[in-house]
Order: structure tokens, then C-alpha cells, then sequence
């Protein structure tokens, strides 16, 4: 596999698509030398017909605000690849959203669905509606009316959406109702949902849960524990909220949290009704971190920074692509971090990633660390199919189960020469031979 010829095609095919390259290019670089072993791959196109969405669905938006006035935004779904089971991928809401980031999405869902082992393919939908500030009502007709174009396009064989960035259970369930009202159907269409009808156990913690019990695979590996780790994530939404309710349990401590205006530093640490807090705060929908320095003054508010520049143990980026720079990363380094738990979607730029692997710190990436999201939606995929409920433990044991079983993927494939366990090619090695032998059993059909 010529590595450069495939990046420079990418590059003009997909031009002003920065995210869609960086996720793609970090994909290829890690898996060329497995390819070159595996000459199969290359006989069956194997790479030119993954880095191809199989659907781009684009659509208009049309909805009326509070005063009366009328809006028109951009709705999106990328069904990436059916391999492995119907599309699956959450819905973003954010002022970012745009086709470039639906793709590198979509791509990155493929393969991290790939290494639940679940049988589900990979998309990822959204728009560029921004909903800090709306109120229920706007929401609601919002997702009322996003809902009316999508639904057209899914299905719970063909293709089961989920929450994500400023999508939450309260949005499933405006597009569920909506979904219902068309289709006449009460069916598994989406995952995310309440527990009063159709949702699971644990959904709502599972991404924040996952990614602590990878992070647990990783102490291990290194004959380490979690015991009084210093650990500093953001966010402070449904992901970081998970993630600090398993730490706190496991006998960590998290003193900081962080929003788009700033971070928040609790030396005290951040348990128990504060952790309840964070959900309080998201439910204002007014997307600050702030409020919570005023509520316990002992914490600090540090206006317009991010937490990477703190004296942590564990960093766990939670929050959207790239939050997590060079710089930030050498400042992470510098102070003595030892763990790096991408939990957001590509939280770490590129160059981040590269200078905490050659620091030999322990880093995660985002397909492997945040699997347990979707692989718990991939669970109430199968509850719904049964029409019936897990208890939570039963749930809980069988995401556990999943995030181990990543962990022990990412050894096989990512072990290197001298010991140090490279996740982020182990990950990517093995979400692609589930999906590349799927599509090459299923011929030349995409
Ligand atoms: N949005 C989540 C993710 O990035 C969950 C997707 C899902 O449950 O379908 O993996």
C-alpha cells in the first residue's frame, strides 16, 4: 500500500475537509504496515472503499423560534458503513457541525463500533442548530422538524441514531414522538431513549463508565491503580458526568471540569452532590461552567483556560475534537501526567498525540476509550429486539466485558518492541479486520 498516494488522493477528494483527513491519515498511517503483511486487503480495495461514505444525506431545516421569527438550518446523516449491522451514531447539535465533521464522525464510528464486536455499522447525523439558550418549546419543534426529513432515511434495521453533543434523552424523545407520529411504528429507532419505554440501564452513564473501566485495562497494564489519582476532565456534560461518578467510586479524584468560557479547580474534589450538579448545569442549556464557582466558592473559576494546564495524574478530554493541543499536551507532560483518556470523539490533535506517545505516557483514543456509549446503545438495540429489560448489573457487567475486551485488542495489536502499548494502532487494527473481513465476505456490493 503506497501510503502517500492514498493521503495525497484523499486530500484533493476531500478538500477544505481538515477533520475528515486528520481522522483518516491517523487511521491509515497506523494500519499500512499491517496491509503490507495482509496482502488480501489490498486485492479487495479494501482501504479505497472505507475511506468512501457509503450515503451523505444533507437536508433543510425549517423551524420557528419563541418570538415568531423563522430559522433555516442544516441537518445531516452520513451512513458510513453497513458492514457490520445497521448505520449507528449519535446526533450533534452544534454550531460547528458541518459535512467535514459528520464525515470524520461517521469514519470514526465505523471502526469503533468495529471493536465492540456488536453488530453495528457506522454513521453519524446532526446540525449546525445551536441550542444554547433554547427554550423547551424550540427544542422540541426543533427536533420535530429535523426528525420529519430524517425519518425518511432510518429504521431500526437500517439505521438507529442516538444522542451526542446537545442531543439527550429529552431530544430522543422529541424526535422519537415525532418518528412515532409519521411512521405509525413504536419501534428500536433510536437508542438513548428513557427507560419508561424502550431505553436501557445505564445508557445515560455508559460512555463516562466506559472509558473509566479502560482506563482501569491501561493502570493494570502498567501494574498501576486508581487508587488517588488526580485526574482532571472536561466537559461537564452526560460524558464527564459518567466519568466522575466512576471515579469517585474507584477512589479517584476529580478537582476539575470545564466549559467553553473556562475551568472550573476543586481541590476538594468533585463528589457526590457536585457531581449531581454538572447534570443541573447542563440542563440549563446555557453551555457555562462558571455558576458552579458561585455555588461552592471553595472552587475556582479560571476564565477563558483549559485544566490541561493543571497538575494532574489522569487527563480525560471530554468534551469536542481537538479540545487537546501540543501545547496543552506538553503542559500535561511537563506537570507529570501519566494517562491520557481521549474520550471525546478526536479530542487530541494530531501533534498532541505524537508528543505523548514519544513521552511513553499511556494514551487512549477516542474509537477505543468512548466505545461504551455505543456499545451500550448496541445493547438496547437487543433489549428492544426482545421486548424486555436487563437489570442494571447485567448491563453493567456486559460493558464491562466490551471495554476489557477493546483493552485486550488494543495489546495484541498495539504492543510494540520495547513494551509500550500503542492504543491508538492497536485500536485501529483491530476495529479494521472485523470490518475489512465483512466486507470482503459480503464481495464487492460497496
Ligand atoms: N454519540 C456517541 C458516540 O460518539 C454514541 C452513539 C450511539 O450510541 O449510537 O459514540
Amino acid at each position: 500500500m503506497d501510503l502517500n498516494k492514498i493521503i495525497t488522493e484523499l486530500e484533493e477528494k476531500n478538500p477544505a475537509q481538515p477533520l475528515y483527513i486528520q481522522a483518516a491519515k491517523e487511521v491509515l498511517e497506523t494500519i499500512a504496515d499491517f496491509i503490507k503483511e495482509n496482502p488480501k486487503y489490498e486485492k479487495y480495495a479494501i482501504v479505497d472503499r472505507i475511506l468512501e461514505p457509503e450515503r451523505i444525506i444533507q437536508f433543510k431545516v425549517t423551524w420557528v423560534d419563541d418570538n415568531g421569527k423563522i430559522h433555516v438550518n442544516r441537518g445531516y446523516r452520513v451512513q458510513h458503513n453497513m458492514a457490520l449491522g445497521p448505520y449507528k451514531g449519535g446526533i450533534r447539535f452544534h454550531k460547528s457541525v458541518n459535512v467535514d465533521s459528520m464525515k470524520f464522525l461517521a469514519f470514526e464510528q465505523t471502526f469503533k463500533n468495529s471493536l465492540t464486536t456488536l453488530p453495528m455499522g457506522g454513521g453519524k447525523g446532526g446540525s449546525d442548530f445551536d441550542p444554547t439558550g433554547r427554550s423547551e418549546g424550540e427544542m422540541m419543534r426543533y427536533c420535530q422538524s429535523f426528525m420529519t426529513e430524517l425519518q425518511k432515511y432510518i429504521g431500526p434495521e437500517t439505521d438507529v441514531p442516538a444522542g451526542d453533543i446537545g442531543v439527550g434523552a429529552r431530544e430522543v424523545g422529541f424526535m422519537y414522538g415525532q418518528y412515532k407520529r409519521i411512521r405509525d411504528e413504536h419501534v428500536g429507532v433510536l437508542t438513548g431513549k428513557s427507560l419508561n419505554w424502550g431505553g436501557s440501564l445505564i445508557r445515560p452513564e455508559a460512555t463516562g463508565f466506559g472509558s473509566i473501566y479502560f482506563l482501569q485495562g491501561m493502570l493494570a497494564a502498567k501494574n498501576d491503580t486508581i487508587t488517588g489519582k488526580r485526574v482532571a476532565l472536561s466537559g461537564f456534560g452526560n460524558v464527564a458526568w459518567g466519568a466522575a461518578l466512576k471515579l469517585e467510586e474507584l477512589g479517584a479524584k476529580v478537582v476539575a471540569i470545564s466549559g467553553p468560557d473556562g475551568y472550573i479547580l476543586d481541590e476538594d474534589g468533585i463528589t457526590g452532590e457536585k457531581v449531581d450538579y454538572m447534570r443541573e448545569l447542563l440542563g440549563t442549556r446555557n453551555n457555562v461552567v462558571a455558576p458552579y464557582a458561585t455555588k461552592y466558592p471553595n472552587a475556582k473559576f479560571v476564565e477563558g483556560k483549559k485544566p490541561w494546564e493543571l497538575k494532574v495524574d489522569v487527563a480525560i478530554p471530554c468534551a469536542i475534537q481537538n479540545e487537546l493541543n501540543l501545547d496543552d499536551a506538553k503542559a500535561l507532560v511537563a506537570n507529570g501526567c501519566q494517562y491520557v483518556v481521549e474520550t471525546s470523539n478526536m479530542g487530541c490533535t494530531a501533534d498532541a498525540i505524537n508528543y505523548i506517545q514519544s513521552q511513553k505516557i499511556s494514551f487512549a483514543p477516542g474509537k477505543a476509550a468512548n466505545a461504551g456509549g455505543v456499545a451500550t446503545s448496541g445493547l438496547e438495540m437487543t433489549q428492544n429486539s426482545m421486548k424486555l429489560s436487563w437489570e442494571r448489573e447485567e448491563v453493567d457487567e456486559k460493558l464491562k466485558a466490551i471495554m476489557n475486551n477493546i483493552h485486550e485488542n488494543c495489546l495484541k495489536y498495539g504492543t510494540e518492541e520495547n513494551g509500550y502499548i500503542n492504543y491508538v494502532k492497536g485500536a485501529n487494527i483491530a476495529g479494521f479486520i472485523k470490518l475489512a473481513d465483512a466486507m470482503i465476505e459480503q464481495g464487492v456490493a460497496y
